[in-house]
């Protein structure tokens, strides 16, 4: 004989019911069944909030009683054509007592355990009833009640099973049965003065477990709305997927940690006989689901992760229980007289403190039980006043073989720390079959996921952009990414999601990853109102692992918004030089915080673009090199400008066609002053470990006072017009000596300068193109020939592209 145990989603309504009949009629081919059904999806509940409600007297309960009714009938008119008219007799007759029982709740303004039991017992006897009844309509079935087989104590909402009784309560039953299918109503029994009693909530699998157990089923079927049971729970990690074959000690393991798939007392009375366990999918027949047996074949050390929501941690310390015998025997008795469930359990060697976790609804009594367990140490204070930490949950990482396999928990900590994860409390029992962390609950979701990524991604690993400036190079960025999501994927393992997206007045989020082909008309264009705060605000509600804040602007206010960022552990990439422009402390600051949060603050594209300058400067000083000079061109604009202007056009329209190509920023003067160069070459002194201020840069400007003081584009490009004598003095001067023009930065033993050279034809920078940059390191290791590194160094596309490669140094990170 096999059992079968049919959810409350599997049986919700007529449409699924016929499902279940038809998995019924397949199984009953092979063998004779027993089944065991939960009440209709969501009725028990709807029954315990109706009986809360007839308790405090709230008349609405007869509304909530009537959709339960309907819902009931209207299955069985879909469900029943023969005979339809005795069904609805039998079950008009429990709706006629259901409500006389809540008319008591009402009038008495009482819920006791025991009337509790009775009302919620009724979900099942209802469903098992009405599913026999239209099952018989093709198959050989009988009804059997569950409370004349399964006999407990009279703890009435988690009644203790009388195996003894119960077992040959059901041998006898089954041995004289002789129908091909019979169905019975899970979780509910009976007490031995013949009250009824529930098994807890979600209790329909143990009633199931508890018959494969006493007539030595073939197996037990657990028939749910998902395939089985998963490497962590789907609603949360949607990376998680099937686990093909688990032993029961990890499944239990899962169970009891949160894996809410199997009730946890399921495993034991079916274990103790090894009938294996099948869990699978109402929805999907044909998956293979999970199958749970004594041993597992080799599989991986980790097997799934589970996360209990609701923990709160209890800290008991004092100097009184250093080396006192007995303190821990005290407490754990304190804890069980009270029926306290013990979650989790920390002791430091010290033997200082004892960190308990349990579920929050518990909390406020164990603290009393403990008070009270500890008044007399407590008075004299020996034992200081139990400390309760609320709103935290448990992560779990389960597995038979974690054993035999080191590092697993330092890879579970180093993955949860690199996502700034706080670890509250740690436990792993020797067995090392779970290891546990106690963490914030906020961060569970983020923290589950990182686990998961890390334990089961198939090394993939994703990343969650929020990026603010679409203009130029926000665009560019967003195209290449589109562009090369598949590769990335196939490639590097690395799964780039864009999560939100602003411009100066919208902002958009889809917590999914945004679909890049739509992003401009029909989603940003309808998005929310934008601003710097509300965007922050929403990457830290997200709180997703290895969240990326990309700002592709050159706007101040943005570059004041990193240090937020960093400090919520959410990395930064930039192509923005203010900020690393800005005041030494302020910088310095930013790269403090980095360090502190964990988080990446990148700005590869501040100087040269897409051009691995900075990389390469970070790589020297890493590795122990040190920087004697550097000499540079570092200003695309200025040299696109240079190597176009001559006597046959005029300085004004040089300058605004490089600003036409995207060559300058969007105020020119930045670039023209030679500013855009000066913080350049100060964020290659500082990153070269060089102390500097923007103004110890030495700015030797070609630009006359006039066009310096202009304070809006249109009266710079003005100036420039009026000057134009002023520029062509300047071409001719180095024309005559056969020179070219280069605005160079240098950097010599940490003294800065940068301004307009003439440079002759030999030198490296003579022959320099277009936008180009060039940048030339003086190191101790290449302290003749330099390093050099030389390419456009300006345009959206190679800027966009260095903030891809950015982007990628955080993935490989
Ligand atoms: P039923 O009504 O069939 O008894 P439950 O709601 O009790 O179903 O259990 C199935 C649900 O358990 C799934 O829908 C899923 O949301 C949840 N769940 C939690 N953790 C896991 C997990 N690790 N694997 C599978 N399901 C899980
Ligand atoms: N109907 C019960 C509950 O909702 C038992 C079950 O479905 O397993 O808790
Ligand atoms: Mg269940």
């Amino acid at each position: 004989m096999k059992v079968l145990k049919f959810g409350g989603t599997s049986v919700q309504d007529h449409q699924n019911i016929q499902k279940v009949i038809n998995i019924l009629a397949q199984e009953a081919k092979k063998d004779k069944l027993a089944v065991v059904v939960s009440a209709f999806g969501k009725t028990t509940n709807k029954l315990i909030q109706s009986a809360e409600l007839a308790k405090h007297k709230d008349n609405s309960y007869l509304q909530l009683l009537e959709t339960v009714e309907n819902h009931h009938y209207e299955t069985i008119k879909q469900l029943i054509s023969k005979d339809a008219d005795s069904v609805i007799a039998h079950i008009n007759t429990l709706f006629n007592q259901l409500k006389t029982l809540y008319k008591g709740c009402y009038l008495l303004e009482e819920l006791s355990p025991k009337a509790n039991a009775i009302i919620s017992s009724f979900g099942e006897r209802l469903s098992s009833y009405i599913i026999a009844e239209a099952a018989k309509q093709i198959l050989d079935v009988s009804f059997k009640d569950s409370q004349e087989l399964i006999i407990t104590d009279n703890n009435y909402l988690k009644a203790q099973v009388d195996f003894e009784t119960t077992y040959s309560n059901c041998r006898a039953f089954f041995n004289q049965n002789n129908s091909q299918v019979v169905v019975l109503p899970g979780f509910i029994a009976k007490c031995y003065d013949g009250q009824t009693t529930t098994l807890g909530r979600g209790g329909s699998d143990y009633s199931a477990a508890i018959y494969a157990a006493a007539v030595n089923a073939s197996e037990l079927q657990i028939w749910t709305d998902v395939s089985g049971m998963f490497t962590a729970n789907p609603a949360i990690v949607k990376q998680a997927r099937p686990i093909r074959h688990i032993s029961y000690q990890e499944a239990m393991e899962m169970s009891h940690f949160g894996a809410k798939v199997i009730y946890p007392p399921t495993i034991q009375p079916v274990r103790e006989k090894e009938i294996p366990i099948y869990i699978k999918n109402t929805f999907q027949p044909e998956a293979h689901g999970t199958l749970i047996t004594l041993h597992t074949e080799n599989s991986s050390p980790v097997k799934g992760i589970s996360y209990v929501e609701n923990i709160s941690l209890l800290t008991i310390e004092g100097s009184g229980m250093v080396g006192i015998s007995g303190v821990s025997k005290r407490l754990f008795e304190a804890l069980s007289d009270d029926e306290i469930n013990v979650v989790l359990i920390t002791q430091a060697s010290s033997e200082h403190t004892i960190c308990v976790g349990v579920l929050e609804e518990d909390a406020s009594k164990a603290v009393e039980s403990i008070a009270k367990k500890f008044a007399y140490e407590i008075e004299r204070h020996k034992i200081d006043p139990v400390k309760v930490e609320n709103d935290v949950s448990i992560i779990a990482l389960v597995g038979d073989r974690m054993k035999n396999h080191q590092g697993l928990s330092g890879k579970m900590f180093s993955s949860l720390g690199k996502n700034n994860v706080n670890i509250r409390a740690i436990a792993q029992g020797a067995s090392e079959k779970n290891i546990s962390a106690v963490i914030k609950r906020l961060d569970a979701k983020k923290a589950l996921n990182t686990l998961h990524e890390q334990f089961f991604g198939d090394n993939i690993k994703q990343l969650n952009l929020f990026i603010t400036g679409v203009g130029n190079v926000g665009n560019r960025f967003l195209a290449q990414l589109q562009q090369q999501k598949e590769y990335l994927l196939d490639n590097l393992k690395i799964q780039i999601r864009v999560i939100g997206i602003s411009n100066s007045t919208k902002m958009y989020f889809d917590e999914k990853g945004i679909d890049l082909k739509d992003w401009k008309k029909s989603l940003l264009e309808n998005g929310e109102h934008a601003s710097l705060e509300s965007f922050l605000e929403q990457a830290k509600q997200l709180n997703l692992r290895n969240s990326v804040f990309i700002d592709n602007t050159a706007n101040q206010s943005v570059s004041k918004m990193y240090q937020q960022y960093l400090e919520n552990n959410i990395a930064v990439v930039t192509c923005n030089k203010i900020a690393c422009a800005s005041e030494l402390q302020n910088y310095k600051k930013l790269k403090e915080v980095s360090k502190k949060y964990n988080a990446s603050f990148l700005f590869e594209t501040n100087v040269g673009a897409g051009l691995p300058i900075i990389d390469t400067l970070k790589n020297l000083v890493a590795s122990g090199d040190r920087v004697h000079k550097i000499q540079a061109v570092l200003s695309g604009s200025l040299n696109y400008v240079f190597n176009n202007y001559n006597t046959n056009n005029t300085f004004h329209d040089v300058v605004a066609k490089a600003q036409e190509e995207g060559y300058t920023e969007p105020d020119p003067k930045i670039d023209l002053s030679g500013v855009d160069v000066a913080r350049k070459i100060l964020i290659l002194a500082r990153e070269s470990g060089y102390e500097l201020e923007l103004s110890d840069i030495d700015n030797n400007s070609f630009l006359p006072e006039e066009s310096l003081e202009t304070t809006n584009n249109e009266d710079f490009y003005n100036s420039l017009t009026k000057l134009e004598a002023h520029f062509q003095d300047i071409y001719a001067k180095a024309n005559t000596e056969n020179c070219k023009l280069k605005y160079v930065a240098e950097l010599v033993d940490g003294k800065a300068k940068v301004g307009l050279q003439h440079i002759p034809q030999a030198h490296p920078f003579y022959n320099l193109e277009g936008s180009d940059n060039i940048v030339l390191f003086f190191t101790d290791r290449y302290p003749i020939q330099p390093l050099q590194i030389k390419g456009a160094g300006a345009g959206a596309e190679v800027t966009a592209s260095g903030i891809f490669a950015d982007v990628i140094r955080i993935a490989n990170n």
